[in-house]
C-alpha cells in the first residue's frame, strides 16, 4: 500500500505521469492584454532587436544593451503582454535570496564543483550588482524601490531540510571562506527567540545575507531613464502579446516577423526574456521551459505587527510532495517578505493542484494557496503573536479586537503569476540553436528559466547574454551550467521535471559528499 503523500513521482501510475507531462508541454494560453495601440499604422516598423518581456531580464537586456558600444547604432524594441513593466515579480515587495549551502550541495552534486562554485559567486554577484544600481537611482526612485539589505533567514521546516543543510554546511564552509562565515545556523529555540518564529513545528533556521526591493518600481525607473536618455533607440510596448514569430527568408537583415495584438514586428534579431511562455513561442524549447503557475498572497495581521521589514526576509523550506488522491502539489519553498509601508506580509509558493501548475486556469491554486499561506504564516509567527498584547493599545482597540495576545490574519489579496521552471531545473541563458546562415545579428536568444527564484539570478543573466550577442567571451562570468548547448538541450526531458519538481534526488541522496569533491 502506498501512503496517501506522495514523495516520487516514482510511485505514480503511468497514465498520472504521462498526463503531467502532456500538461507541462501544453502551450498556455498566452497573456490576454488589454487593448494595445497599433504598432503598424505606419507601416510595420524595423528594429534591431525585438525584446520580448519587460520583466527584470528584459530590464537587463535593454539597459545593458543602450551602453554597449557593440550596439551603438541599433534600435531595440521591449514587448510586454500586460499593462505594466516590472514582470511577475513586480507585484509586490520581493527578496533576494543568494545561494546558501543547500544551493550549492545540489549543484555540486549534479553539475560538479566548478560550475557550482561559478553559480554561488555569480548569485553573490547580483546581489552586490541590484544594490548599485539602487544606489544610481535618483532619491525619489530610491525612496520607491526600498532596496534594503536584510537578514535572509531561511527557515527549516523539519529535519530533513535541516539535515540536508548540515550535509553540506561545512563542505561550503571551507569552499567560500568568507562567505561561509556569512551565515549562521541558529537552533530552533534561537531561532525562535531572535525571529519570533513558531520554531516548535520546525527544526531552525540558517541566517544570510539578502536583501528586498519593489522589482516593479526598480524596473520601471530604469526604464523611464532608458526612454529620457536614449529617446529614438528604445521603445516600450505594454498590453502588446507576441502570439507567433516567423522566419522569412525575404528579408535576410531584419528575417524575423513578430505578430502581437497589435499588429506586426520586424526584427533583425528575437530576445525572449518572458520566462517559461518563451517555449511556446519557440519550440526548440517545448518540453524543457515550463510555465509554472505561482500563487501569492499579501497577508495582514490585526493589531499591527512590529515593522521587521528592514531587518528581515523569511524562507521556509521543506522537501515538496504530490498528494496522490487530490492531485496537491506543494513546493519545497515558500516566501514571506514584510512591505514596510502597508506592515503586511507577502507570501509566495503553496499548494496547487498538480492541474492548475500551468497556466490554464490559476483558480485551484489560488483556493488551495488561501488557507495554507495563513496557515504557513501562523507557523512563522506565533511569538509575536503571543506578545501582541505589548503593542496592542487595549485604550483604543475595538470591541471586535483581539485583547488576549491572540489575533486575526486576513487575506488582503490573491494572485497568481507565471514563472518559468526548466527540465533540469537550471537557467536557460545564451543562443537557441539554429540554421547555419543565421548570423550573430539575426539569431534568437533566451534568458530565462529560473525555477521559481530568479532575482539572485535575472539581472546578470541579462547582462552576460548582451555581452554573448557582442561576441565577448564570458566563460569565467556566466556559470557554464546556465549557458544553453546543444548536448544540455538534448538531453532535458520532462519527464525528468517531474523528479525534479519534487527534489526527489536532492533528498534522497545518500552518497558521501567526498565522492562529489574528489577532483577526478
Ligand atoms: C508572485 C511571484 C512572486 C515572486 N517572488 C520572487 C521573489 O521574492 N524572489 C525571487 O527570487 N523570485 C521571485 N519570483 C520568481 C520570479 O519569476 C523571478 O524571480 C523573476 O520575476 C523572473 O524575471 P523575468 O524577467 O525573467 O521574468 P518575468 O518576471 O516572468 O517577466 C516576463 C515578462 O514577459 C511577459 N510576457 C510573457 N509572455 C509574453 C508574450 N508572449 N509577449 C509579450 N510579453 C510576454 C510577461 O507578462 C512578463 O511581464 C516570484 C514569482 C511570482 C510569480
Amino acid at each position: 500500500m502506498f501512503s496517501r503523500k506522495y514523495k516520487s513521482v516514482r510511485e505514480w501510475t503511468h497514465e498520472k505521469r504521462n498526463r503531467f507531462t502532456e500538461l507541462a508541454c501544453k502551450d498556455p494560453m498566452f497573456p490576454t492584454p488589454g487593448p494595445g495601440k497599433r504598432l503598424d499604422a505606419d507601416g510595420v516598423p524595423e528594429v534591431n532587436y525585438a525584446v520580448i518581456g519587460a520583466g527584470i531580464t528584459g530590464c537587463s537586456v535593454a539597459h545593458t544593451m543602450l551602453r554597449h558600444e557593440f550596439f551603438q547604432n541599433d534600435t531595440i524594441m521591449v514587448l510586454e503582454a500586460s499593462d505594466r513593466t516590472g514582470g511577475a515579480a513586480g507585484i509586490s515587495h520581493a527578496q533576494v535570496a543568494p545561494a546558501t549551502a543547500i544551493d550549492w550541495g545540489e549543484l555540486v552534486r549534479r553539475v560538479g564543483v566548478r560550475s557550482a562554485n561559478q553559480a554561488v559567486v555569480f548569485s553573490h554577484r547580483n546581489l552586490a550588482r541590484l544594490g548599485e544600481l539602487c544606489a544610481g537611482l535618483s532619491a525619489e526612485d530610491r525612496k520607491k524601490v526600498q532596496f534594503r539589505r536584510v537578514k535572509m533567514v531561511t527557515n527549516f521546516a523539519n529535519r530533513e531540510p535541516k539535515n540536508l543543510y548540515r550535509r553540506w554546511d561545512p563542505a561550503f564552509r571551507r569552499m567560500f571562506t568568507h562567505l561561509g562565515n556569512r551565515f549562521t545556523e541558529k537552533d530552533a529555540g534561537a531561532a525562535g527567540t531572535e525571529y519570533r518564529f513558531r520554531i516548535k513545528s520546525t527544526s531552525g533556521a540558517v541566517e544570510g545575507p539578502g536583501a528586498t526591493l519593489n522589482v516593479g518600481e526598480l524596473v520601471n525607473a530604469l526604464f523611464n531613464e532608458m526612454l529620457r536618455e536614449h529617446d529614438g533607440r528604445i521603445s516600450v510596448r505594454t498590453n502588446t502579446a507576441v502570439r507567433k514569430i516567423k522566419y522569412r527568408t525575404d528579408n535576410p537583415s531584419l528575417p524575423w516577423l513578430l505578430h502581437t495584438n497589435c499588429g506586426l514586428v520586424r526584427a533583425s534579431s528575437v530576445i525572449y526574456c518572458c520566462n517559461g511562455r518563451a517555449a511556446h513561442l519557440n519550440h526548440q524549447l517545448l518540453g524543457k521551459l515550463f510555465p509554472v503557475n505561482h500563487p501569492m498572497s499579501v497577508e495582514g495581521l490585526t493589531p499591527c505587527p512590529p515593522d521587521d521589514s528592514g531587518t528581515y526576509s523569511w524562507r521556509l523550506i521543506q522537501r515538496p510532495t504530490v498528494d496522490y488522491c487530490t492531485g496537491t502539489f506543494k513546493p519545497g519553498q515558500y516566501s514571506v517578505v514584510q512591505d514596510g509601508r502597508s506592515l503586511t506580509y507577502q507570501v509566495s509558493g503553496g499548494p496547487q493542484t498538480v492541474a492548475s501548475l500551468f497556466p490554464m486556469s490559476g483558480e485551484d491554486a489560488l483556493q488551495l494557496s488561501k488557507n495554507d499561506h495563513r496557515e504557513r504564516l501562523h507557523r512563522l509567527f506565533r511569538q509575536p503573536v503571543e506578545r501582541l498584547e505589548d503593542w496592542l493599545d487595549l485604550g483604543s482597540s475595538s470591541a471586535d479586537e483581539p485583547c488576549d495576545g491572540t489575533y486575526r490574519l486576513s487575506t488582503l489579496g490573491l494572485s497568481s503569476r507565471c514563472v518559468g521552471y526548466t527540465a533540469d531545473a537550471l537557467p536557460l541563458v545564451g543562443v537557441i540553436p539554429v540554421l547555419n546562415n543565421h548570423t550573430r545579428q539575426n539569431r534568437q536568444w533566451v534568458a530565462a528559466g529560473c525555477n521559481g527564484q530568479g532575482l539572485d539570478k535575472c539581472w546578470l543573466m541579462g547582462e552576460y547574454l548582451v555581452a554573448m550577442i557582442a561576441g565577448e567571451f564570458v566563460d569565467n562570468r556566466l556559470p557554464d551550467c546556465y549557458q544553453i548547448t546543444q548536448a544540455r538541450l538534448s538531453a532535458m526531458d520532462p519527464q525528468n521535471y517531474l523528479n525534479r519538481l519534487l527534489q526527489v534526488d536532492t533528498y534522497e541522496d545518500r552518497t558521501p559528499i567526498n565522492t562529489y569533491l574528489a577532483p577526478n
